[in-house]
């Protein structure tokens, strides 16, 4: 008989398709699946459990998903630079490629899997979908990160850059590094999948891409990449192949419903059309977007032209309540228009269009028998009136990480009362910080 465990009394926000949410509500789980959700009392009539999480007063969510995150990049948090970079490319060119890439080893990669990943579950985040960025910690940087991952028993998607920036063998080899990883992970029930990934069109020509595309099919994973950030990969595929950067992937048969493009800020209505016609799935990144200056992603268009469109945090500011707060004001803003994202479409977007952005929407993203039982306690008390009508509404507008409580991922508790179980919080905090020092050194 497996591990049984039951989350009872909160006020339980399904995210099913009817959008039920539960007064006192009940959540039986056996092992790392959802048998039951109803009501606390139907669930105590009718099972005996190994274990309880008392949800009295509480809200109780689906766990929220990352659908684009950089873990590493918690060891950039306060970095000194002599000048601010001022503009998208400069970011890149002056900042994380030399600075931060190009230094990361597979210690840095290690804690920084484990401090980031600590702080996804205490966020209440218990699915990231990564990207790791460091040309010359590879091979086997992939499966260090899985290390600190599973560790923390956070579920993660997991992919390593494949870019031909520094080299075409260098290229190559983070081609491989994927593969490998996808090979061993995805064939397995775990906690840790692996997904092909490549940058941009500007740092990625059309035969690599089309290679890529062709291993990606073989094993059956999707590609997880950087889509028009800034202006500068619009403009340098008009230039280099008079095309929209949309439109090359198009003419090269790169697109498909397993396509996840994070960022987005720049693309045109004509690509957003075929993307649409070709399925492929967006990750929103709003607030860091903001930072480099790179705009605000079209994005109340694209999910009225029809597209799936999920937020991530982009390993900056890592609380995905946050996100979706910046997610339900930056486009009113924008369109001057106060009737647009809704909170519980802001709500959507973390949750079940996360988990179909990544190709999950069968396991996880809402709580419904036969899921897998990944759920977060929140102890959200205003001082107005909570009920099933406003919950999505108070949670998107004022809610925030120091809220969670309570972490259930793949049916274990992994969080209780704030406090993470798997790892020791104090000794990952100092570990961060010496090497955030040996990645700063000479700097
Ligand atoms: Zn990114």
């Amino acid at each position: 008989m497996p591990r049984s465990l039951a989350v009872l009394h909160g006020l339980v926000v399904t995210m099913n398709p009817g959008r039920n949410v539960i007064e006192d509500g009940g959540i039986y789980i056996e092992g790392d699946r959802i048998v039951k959700v109803g009501t606390a009392s139907e669930i105590r009539e009718s099972f005996s459990f190994d274990d309880e999480v008392d949800a009295t007063d509480k809200v109780v969510i689906p766990g929220l998903i990352d659908s684009h995150r950089h873990l590493y990049g918690i060891l950039t948090r306060g970095m000194p630079i002599k000048e601010a970079p001022k503009s998208f490319i400069g970011f890149l060119e002056d900042f994380w490629w030399p600075m931060v890439e190009d230094r990361l080893d597979k210690e840095m990669i290690r804690v920084g899997a484990l401090a980031s990943g600590l702080e996804a579950l205490k966020n209440g985040t218990t699915c990231v979908a990564d990207i790791l960025e460091a040309p010359n910690a590879i091979p086997g940087a992939l499966d260090v990160e899985a290390e600190a991952i599973e560790k923390l028993g956070l579920r993660a998607i997991l992919s390593f850059e494949a870019t031909q920036r520094v080299s075409d063998d260098n290229a190559w080899l983070g081609v491989k590094e994927n593969e490998q990883f996808v090979r061993k992970h995805n064939a397995q029930e775990g906690l840790i999948r692996g997904m092909m990934c490549v940058h941009t069109t500007f740092t990625c020509e059309p035969d690599f891409l089309r290679e890529v595309r062709r291993i990606a099919t073989e094993v059956g994973s999707g590609i997880h990449l950087h889509l028009e950030e800034g202006a500068y990969e619009t403009m340098h595929a008009l230039v280099k192949y008079r095309k929209l950067p949309i439109q090359l992937y198009e003419e090269i048969g790169f697109l498909g419903p397993d396509i996840l493009a994070a960022q987005c800020v720049h693309t045109r209505p004509e690509e957003v059309e075929i993307m649409r016609r070709r399925d492929v799935k967006v990750s929103h990144e709003p607030l860091s977007n903001c930072e480099v200056g790179g705009g605000i992603a079209r994005v109340p268009e694209m999910l009225e032209a029809g597209l799936t469109v999920g937020l991530g945090t982009d390993g900056y500011v890592t609380d995905e309540f946050e996100v979706m707060r910046a997610t339900f004001l930056i486009h009113k803003g924008r369109l001057q228009d106060p009737t647009v994202m809704p909170a519980d479409v802001v709500f959507e977007m973390a949750t079940v269009n996360n988990a179909r952005a990544i190709g999950m929407e069968r396991e996880i993203g809402s709580i419904e028998p036969g899921k897998k039982a990944d759920i977060v306690v929140l102890d959200y008390r205003p001082p107005t009136p909570l009920t099933p009508e406003n919950v999505l509404a108070h949670l998107v507008t004022f809610a925030d990480g120091s809220r969670v409580r309570d972490v259930i991922v793949d049916g274990k508790v992994v969080v209780r009362g704030g406090r993470v179980l798997t790892v020791d919080e104090e000794e990952v905090r100092e570990k961060a910080s010496e090497q955030a020092m040996r990645l700063w050194k000479g700097l």
